[in-house]
């Protein structure tokens, strides 16, 4: 078990798109696992290998977990791929390990259906509903160098982005304070 540290936005590297994995040796599974530790860990819902400096295409995601009572129904998705998106769209507050603190309104489609590798190499296809159709979604944005600030409008994206490069200047996100701003979100925040 190991907890990963963050990339925190402004960063190049969530800007960029991930590689496919091209086969899942114990490297990846550990990564995964050390994924969902981290992702528990920061009290996220939803995390993508970019978010620990890994420009690999894989995703983890638990929506269901809860504090009291521990994981709840664990996804890890290798090379996801979405077939096909409702018309019907939902609105979330959305929030992202990777911009700490900051939340948004984002309308997505409200259910996916979506193809993937599982950890054994198994293709899979899967259809997600409602939270956990919009945790994968956000997540399969950030392997192709999208985040979540790129669905709103410019003025607020700037805000937010004004602000957390103040605060990675300050050293806010430095290890030693990291049970600062990035620990105080609840659960039901939607930080993914
Ligand atoms: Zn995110």
């Amino acid at each position: 078990m190991a907890i990963l540290p963050l990339v925190i936005a402004p960063d190049p590297r969530l800007k960029t798109k991930s590689a496919p994995i091209e086969k899942i040796d114990d490297g990846i599974k550990k990564l995964a696992a050390d994924m969902l530790d981290t992702m528990y860990r920061e009290r996220g819902i939803g995390l993508a290998a970019v978010q620990v400096g890994q420009l690999k295409r894989l995703l983890v995601a638990d929506v269901t977990w809860r504090e009291e009572e521990g994981p709840g129904e664990q996804y890890v998705l290798v090379n996801p791929e979405i077939v096909e998106g409702s018309k019907e769209e939902r609105v979330y507050k959305e929030g992202c390990l990777s911009f700490p603190d900051q939340f948004a309104e984002v309308m997505r489609p409200d259910t996916v259906r979506v193809r993937y590798l599982d950890l054994d190499g198994k293709p899979q296809e899967k259809t997600f509903e409602g939270l956990l159709a919009t945790c994968i979604q956000h997540e399969i944005d950030h392997l192709n160098g999208i985040v979540f600030v790129d669905h709103i409008s410019l003025v607020k994206r700037d805000m937010i982005l004004r602000k957390l490069t103040k605060l990675k200047k300050a050293g806010a996100f430095e290890p030693d304070h990291v049970h600062g701003p990035h620990c105080n979100h609840s659960h039901d925040d939607h930080v993914l």
